[in-house]
This record gives C-alpha cells, structure tokens and sequence, in this order.
C-alpha cells in the first residue's frame, strides 16, 4: 500500500541476516554460530536484534503493540532512516515547519534531499495550507513536531488531521515533549492514519538522554521497513537494560515530570515579572521561549555566571529569545536569582 513512496533499492533491499535471527528456539544452551567468546557473560553475547523483551514493556507503557514499535539509536536514527526508507537523493524533497527542531534539515542535508522549510503563522501556529501548497510530486515527507521545540507550544490537531488527511505521504509527528502536554497523545490515532510516524524518545521525560533510545511507532508495514534497513544490533544491551530498569520504577518518572510541571508553573510568571522580559511564549514541553530586549547580552551574562541556556536569536521567527529548560527547584531559583540581578550589575 506505501509501496509507491519506497525508495527502489530498498523495496528490493535483502537485509543482512545475523546469527540471532535464524536461531530463535528457546531449548539451546550451546551458542557457537555467531564467533562471540565464550567468556564475559553476558556482555559476550550479540544482543537480540529486534529487542523483544524491551518493545513488550514499551508496549504495555504506550499502549501499542510490539509490531508497531522501532527502537532506535535515539529518535535521531528513526529520523534519518526515514530519509534513507522514502526519499530518493535529489530526486525527492520533505517539507516541514519553520522554526523547528534541527535534525530534520541536518539529515535532509547528509541524504542530499531538498528540505522544504514552511514558516509558522502568528503565534507559531500550524497552518495546513501552507505545507500542502509547499507540496508537489516529489514530497515524500512532511515533518510535525508537536509540542514544538523550540516555539514549545502544542500544534492545532485540527491542523495535523488535515495533513494527515490531504497528504499523501509519510507524516512524521514528533512527540520528544508529548509528556509534558495536555493533550492526547497522537500515536493513540496510528489506527486511522496509516501513513503517519510518530517519534517518542527516552531523552527527555524519561530522563534517559544517555542511553541513546528513541521510539518510532507506525503501521507494521512502515515499522517493516525500518527493521529492513537499520543496523542489525541498533540497540546495545545495556541501553535495553537501563529501559527495562527506568520503566520498572516508572513512578520515579511520573514523580519527576509532574515536579517539573509544577515548576513550569512557577517559573513562568516570575520570567514575566523581569522589565527586559518582552514576552514569555505559552509552553507544554519542559522548556518555555523567552522574548526578551538583547538575547546576546542575556546569553553571555549568564554564561558568565556558569548558567547555560540556549540562544535562539539567530532562529528564524526567534530574534532576541532564549530557550531554557526547565530545572530543578535549585536550578530554576538560581536563573531567576541571577535573571533578577542583570540590570543592576550591568551599571
Ligand atoms: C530532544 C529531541 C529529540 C530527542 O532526540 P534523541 O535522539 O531521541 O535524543 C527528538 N525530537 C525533538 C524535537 C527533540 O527536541
């Protein structure tokens, strides 16, 4: 049914096929096809290609089945392997929001496809319109991101269905800050869009950025496809170990987020009591955009006081905004403490 919006090569792609996948009893207990060492158990083993065990835990989180679930080496591999799965380099081009998170143009560029940026309305809101007329023969892909970074607002779901709808494409509808939104989650819908992917990551609500593990999930024909063209063992065995462990004590998570939702709540009215603060952009992901009157000066004052946040003035739509994340109690105090002091130092 996608078959059409397939690269050539990879429809007709034979993967590689590794030990681990031929053999897939349970009675063996002698392990000599794959050349591992017999010692150093179990870092000594290829761990399983597919990751069984950790989709099945995933599953039950997300509420999607194993067959509709890529696990990749963050959700920056399941970005580029959309690019390597559907767009013919040079041939082919992607259409996406403008601003937005960079890694769809940094893969766009490396798998030489045009990329297709379409600015957001007043407000960074998501006009339908605007992408379709962006479309022609040749666009595979339209990339949503959702909430948005670094705009951190929720995209109008009026607006992705129309997408979802009229565009004959892959959608790919990233999720990194779909925990700390409100709304529904879009990968709930995959039944009624068949040509939609939507990105999940450990990076950011799982507070597992280290670990390197991102989430694709999609029809089983699409998820197919990724599972073809990935390398054979994309993901190690300790990052499957650290997922297994994160969502055993998925408590601790659920802790943390709603912490970091109350402290949303607090930071955002003391940023807007700041006289160089123009205005502070509603926000349901862990970061809120800051306009303020001089973001390089702001940048570097708190820089040199070893607080690090991100200067996103040179942005398209993001003159003179900070993005900062949402810290710790500590952390959060200590920005609007040195926030309070910037003009008083300056003289
Ligand atoms: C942080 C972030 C990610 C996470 O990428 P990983 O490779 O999984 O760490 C994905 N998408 C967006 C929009 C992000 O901001």
């Amino acid at each position: 049914m996608i078959d059409n919006l397939v690269r050539k090569n990879i429809l007709a792609l034979k993967p590689y096929s590794c030990a681990r996948d031929e053999f897939k009893g349970q009675e063996a207990h002698v392990f000599l096809d794959a050349n591992e060492s017999a010692y150093n158990y179990p870092l000594n083993r290829y761990p399983d290609p597919l990751q069984e065990q950790l989709k099945k835990s995933i599953s039950q989180v997300k509420g999607i089945p194993s067959e509709k679930i890529f696990l990749g080496n963050g959700s920056d591999e399941a970005i580029d392997l959309v690019y390597r799965i559907f767009c013919e380099p040079r041939v082919d081009n992607v259409v996406a929001i403008e601003p937005t998170y960079g890694m769809y143009k940094v893969c766009a560029d490396i798998n030489d496809v045009e990329y297709r940026p379409v600015p957001l309305s007043v407000n960074y809101a998501l006009s339908a319109d605007a992408l379709l007329q962006a479309v022609d023969e040749h666009t595979k892909v339209i990339w949503i991101c959702t909430p948005n970074n670094p705009t951190g607002n929720d995209l109008d779901r009026g607006e992705i269905q129309k997408l979802l709808t009229n565009f004959k494409g892959i959608v790919v509808v990233d999720e990194a800050y779909g925990d700390f939104s409100n709304l529904k989650p879009m990968r709930t819908y995959l039944e009624y869009f068949p040509r939609m992917i939507v990105l999940n990551t450990f990076s950011k609500s799982w507070a597992s950025a280290a670990i390197r593990l991102g989430m694709a999930f999609a029809s089983e024909e699409i998820i197919a496809l990724f599972n073809k063209v990935k390398y054979p063992y994309n993901i190690n065995l300790l990052t499957q170990q650290a997922a297994q462990d994160a969502i055993s004590q998925i408590i601790r998570i659920e802790r943390w987020n709603k912490e970091i939702r109350n402290e949303r709540q607090h930071l955002i009215p003391s940023l807007r009591e700041l006289s160089f603060v123009e205005h502070v952009y509603p926000t349901s992901a862990n970061f809120v955009l800051v306009k303020v009157n001089d973001a390089d000066a702001i940048y570097n004052y708190l820089m040199n006081k070893g607080i690090i946040v991100r200067n996103r003035t040179r942005v398209t739509m993001c003159q003179n905004a900070l993005r900062i994340t949402i810290g710790s109690k500590e952390e959060n105090n200590e920005l609007l403490g040195a926030l309070r002091n910037y003009r008083t130092s300056k003289r």
